[in-house]
């Protein structure tokens, strides 16, 4: 085989390096003398040997990249010992963990097969999932603190350009989902790096706003959706480009959409439908319907993949209550575009979310100073998972609740009343 995937000639090359380009100088605003550490698939080498150039053209100290392999993946779980499963790489976690704590950036790659896992025992995935999950925690703390400078893009992996457009043969749906990606990124316009500046300072406006009204709860009328998500107390609201424990301004997402901030742990009430499936490792949850009360799940179904649904909300007990609450327009690229993702980064910005689990310090005023005790005092939530998943359409309003009870229109029909 060779390393050089054939279907390099679906991407265009000039887009492709536009991107490498916004990951450095937009995504990561790597500054010079910082190391940075890649994560990618391998079939994403054409765009990790593009970021890694940009990278040392902006004064990179060190580029390392530690690949993942589709292949290799499947092997562990065809021909792996049953105990391999709740082993992980402890060693390299807490070495990404110490390279942060020295000062370096990271960026994830996105772009794994998303149904890589689909055929394989779920109680094996579980139990991997949560081995990795825990020993992945001290470098993930870092990056959900944003102690650094951090940055996720993806790239269109044959694999997952085919369980996007299944109809087309793969250079095509490789081309096509390429083609998604650029426009999603807002790279395929002259100049990126002017077009992500503008577009951080609408996202900017619309936190500014909500920080303003300083809502004690959100209220989300829909099909299938009543429900109230209580705001922590002394939450902020984000969107766009923010600015890291270390000083630099970045955008860790990309492509990004949304703003977001903190739920309130034990304030969220009623009931509420996935409005796009959820795709989680490997499988596809759909038409998800769960009931909170006093802000934990207490009745969870779905159409397809409950099984699934239900070991992630068993996995501690801050899996059953609310990290994030983040507010899209229906009219988002992403939502126009009609695609279905199949991977969060992209179709969390097509509609607004909720996330279950692990709540960001930093939506919090003057995070960076509080303890995780004062987090948990002012109603912030804490677990090993953290997964978006979606909630909003054009048949959904948005009401935000005053401390006093009053209301103001948020979102009308998935739009911004304001
Ligand atoms: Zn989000
Ligand atoms: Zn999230």
């Amino acid at each position: 085989m060779t390393i050089v995937p054939t279907f390099q000639t679906a991407v265009d090359p000039q887009k492709l390096e536009k991107l490498a380009e916004t990951a450095v100088k937009v995504g990561l605003r790597l500054e010079p003398g910082q190391d940075l550490v890649i994560t990618s698939p391998l079939a994403a080498l054409p765009l990790v040997r593009l970021i890694t150039k940009h990278a040392y053209k902006a004064g990179a100290g060190i580029v390392s990249t530690f690949y993942s392999d589709e292949d290799a993946t499947l092997a562990r779980y065809q021909y792996a010992s049953d105990a391999s499963f709740d082993k992980a790489t402890g060693w390299l976690y807490e070495g990404m963990a110490k390279a942060y704590e020295q000062g370096a950036a990271r960026l994830a790659i996105a772009g794994d097969n998303p149904m890589m896992l689909a055929g394989q025992d779920p109680a094996k995935v579980a139990r991997a999932n949560k081995a990795n999950s825990m020993a992945y925690k001290p470098a993930l703390e870092k990056i959900a603190n944003f102690d650094i400078n951090w940055n996720i893009i993806s790239y269109p992996n044959p694999a997952w350009a085919k369980q996007v457009f299944p109809d087309l043969p793969e250079e095509m749906a490789v081309a096509k989902l390429a083609d998604a990606i650029f426009a999603a990124s807002r790279v395929d316009v002259a100049d990126p790096i002017t077009a992500w500046a503008d577009h951080n300072a609408s996202l900017n406006k619309r936190s500014t706003w909500l920080n303003d009204e300083r809502f004690a709860a959100l209220h989300f009328v829909g099909p299938g959706t009543d429900l109230t998500v209580g705001l922590a107390d002394d939450h902020e609201w984000h969107g766009g480009a923010s600015t890291a424990k270390n000083g630099i301004t970045c955008n860790p997402n990309i492509p990004t959409e949304e703003v977001f901030t903190t739920p309130h742990a034990l304030k969220v009430e009623g009931h509420v439908s996935s409005t796009k499936p959820l795709s989680h490792q490997g499988t596809l949850i759909d038409e998800i319907q769960v009931r909170f009360e006093g802000g934990r799940i207490v009745e969870a179904r779905a159409s397809k993949g409950e099984e699934v649904l239900n070991k992630v909300l068993d996995t501690d007990e801050g899996a059953r209550r609310l990290g994030e609450v983040a507010l899209v327009p229906h009219s988002s690229p992403i939502s126009k575009s009609g695609i279905l993702f199949y991977n969060t980064l992209f179709d969390e910005n097509a509609s607004c979310h909720i996330a279950l689990g692990q709540c960001y310090s930093k939506c919090f005023l003057d995070g960076a100073s509080l303890s995780q005790d004062e987090i948990k005092a002012k109603g912030g939530n804490s677990s090993l998972i953290h997964i978006d998943w979606m909630i909003g359409s054009d048949k959904v309003d948005i009401d935000g609740i005053k401390p006093d009870g009053a209301r103001v229109p948020v979102m009308r029909k998935g739009e911004w009343a304001l």
